[in-house]
């Protein structure tokens, strides 16, 4: 026998419906990209986002098609993600990060009709275009006094016209009738970095991005609400921002975008300035933000939370926030492929009792998933781990939040047989249930039959007080296999000896789990995401040979 309750399919116009109606005076502030700070509200918003979608259906593009943004976080970017979306094309967020060849490859792959791009990144576009011949329109997204010459580099036959945002705004009617189409229509997609082959593209559906963004209001989650005042610094075009451009509408937060301004004095400013409540970001955004603090005696006078995650967060971060500012860290890992939100650090009814000390341990794991998501441990063969919180084993996620497949069918069949999805991370599960993260599979070291997390070791060591950032990675050793290498950038003007490292992390970690060397270098490359990029790590260091074992060898 069926429910009698009402479908009401799960579109995400009804995210920006509902915000326009309910809360539709309450702010979106912009760090605008020609400089000024603009401030519009959801109202404003929603009608400008339908005039878009109006815009859209004129160029010719169809629900389905996608339409790609090219954009820092801002007001604009929103109104063309809803404009997209609502009409039920496809969202698909361009990295800029990446190099142009790379962009050039998705785009295409994606068959991408349309570019929404901020003045910031035309020099992409230029270099880009002749090389995605899907690409018939580039909006740019700013006003006419602002909009650039423009030649397309080479040849682009297919290249219709550069567009003007706010003229398409002007031009057409918001009279535009959104959604009525099935809840598992494609909404967003976004392409994960691709370590291993060429990038594939994640799918999100109206529906999971609907739940995600439920599951992440939940107060042991987000826990957002009206009277917050959102500033999201994880980018739009990295894993959603975490869905919250979808989230905050969802309750009727204020939104503070940074646009292109991610240093730590300017997040400063629009913190202090708009009453910031909650943020998010990537922990190398937060190290920015809590040195130019300590070096101009700022302070935090609104901010109550911060969700950090994409990379492990070392817990001079987590005092930091908590001791100097009163903000509580809440860790999180996720990933494209999760929509992003996996896990959290949130401490439980029986945790928070305890002395903020005892607690560390578990707020430095990646934590818990909230419902709707199911986690499991195997070995290399596939056998389920336990929860032990020693046992590594491979990471696998399933639920409605997680991707099923890649798009166009990319990599083949990514579930196992129980429709588990292997994240590519190696963890521990606690018995409390604490997940944490040691390493990306292919960074773990093998030491002896043994695994070492490079991920423990690095959070460890960058706490020194001399480390501006680290890294580990496995080199060859004749007896072990492989034995871990420590490499340190120095804060600027600092001297240091190998020794001084290794006395820090005696006592932290297990002894056999100690760098074989520490080497200073000069730069910890990272990747598009802002992750240490290991491989590019692992490619210079080639030719290096533990001193060990180069003794041993004369
Ligand atoms: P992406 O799809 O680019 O967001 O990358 C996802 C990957 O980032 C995950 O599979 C992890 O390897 C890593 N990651 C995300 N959050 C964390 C975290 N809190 N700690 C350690 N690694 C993380």
């Amino acid at each position: 026998m069926r429910g009698l309750m009402q479908h009401g399919a799960l579109t995400v116009d009804k995210i920006l419906d509902h915000a326009a109606r309910w809360h539709g005076g309450r702010e979106v502030v912009t760090r605008s990209i020609e400089g000024p700070i603009v401030r519009t509200t959801y109202g404003q918003v929603h009608d400008r986002a339908k005039r878009l979608s109006n815009a859209l259906l004129g160029l010719g593009v169809a629900p389905g098609d996608r339409v790609a943004t090219l954009a820092w976080n801002s007001g604009r970017h929103m109104e063309a993600w809803y404009g997209i979306m609502g009409l039920g094309a496809v969202c698909h967020t361009l990295n800029p990060r990446l190099f142009p060849e790379q962009i050039a490859w998705i785009a295409a792959d994606a068959g991408d009709r349309v570019l929404f791009v901020d003045l910031t990144f035309l020099p992409i576009v230029a270099a880009i275009l002749p090389r995605v011949p899907s690409l018939e329109y580039v909006v740019v997204m700013t006003d006419p006094d602002h909009m650039p010459a423009f030649a397309p580099a080479g040849d682009a036959p297919h290249f219709k016209g550069l567009l003007c945002f706010e003229t398409l705004v002007e031009e057409h009617s918001a009279d535009a009738s959104w959604g009525g189409f099935d809840e598992e229509t494609a909404c967003g997609l976004c392409y994960t970095s691709g370590t291993t082959g060429d990038p594939k593209g994640v799918l999100y559906s109206h529906r999971s991005n609907f739940l995600h963004t439920l599951i992440t209001l939940q107060p042991d989650v987000m826990g957002l609400s009206q009277r917050d005042v959102i500033l999201p610094v994880v980018p739009m075009f990295h894993a959603n921002a975490w869905g919250v451009a979808f989230s905050a509408p969802a309750t009727g937060a204020k939104m503070v975008m940074p646009g292109a301004k991610m240093d730590g004095a300017s997040i400063h400013e629009l913190l202090e300035t708009e009453g910031v409540t909650f943020s998010a970001a990537v922990p190398t955004v937060w190290q920015m933000l809590l040195q130019h603090l300590q070096a101009t005696n700022g302070q935090l006078t609104t901010l109550k939370k911060v969700v950090i995650g994409g990379a492990a967060c070392p817990e001079m971060i987590i005092r930091a926030f908590h001791d100097d500012y009163g903000v509580e860290v809440v860790h999180a890992w996720g990933m494209t492929e999760t929509s992003p939100v996996g896990t959290l650090s949130t401490m439980t009814e029986e945790l928070a009792q305890l002395p903020y000390d005892q607690q560390m341990p578990y707020r430095l794991k990646q934590g818990r998933p909230p419902l709707g998501v199911e986690l499991k441990l195997t070995d290399d063969e596939g056998a389920r781990l336990p929860s032990d919180g020693t046992s590594f084993g491979h990471l696998k996620i399933r639920g409605s939040i997680i991707a099923r497949a890649y798009f166009k069918g990319a990599g083949g069949e990514i579930l196992d047989d129980e429709g588990f999805f292997d994240t590519g991370d190696v963890a521990t599960i606690d018995a409390r249930g604490f997940m944490q993260i040691t390493d990306r599979a292919k960074d773990v070291i093998k030491s002896g039959g043994e695994w070492i997390s490079t991920i423990e070791i690095e959070t460890i060591a960058v706490c020194h007080p001399k480390a501006a950032m680290t890294a580990v990675i496995g080199v060859a050793h004749p007896k072990w296999d492989e034995r871990p290498l420590l490499l340190v950038k120095l804060k600027p003007g600092e001297t240091a000896s190998p020794a001084e490292f290794l006395d820090f992390l005696a006592g932290k970690i297990a002894k056999w789990w100690t760098p074989d060397d520490v080497v200073f270098v000069d730069d910890i490359p990272l990747g598009a995401t802002g992750k240490i990029d290991k491989k590019l790590i692992r490619q210079r260091m080639k030719d290096y040979v533990l001193p060990a074992v180069a003794a041993t060898a004369s």
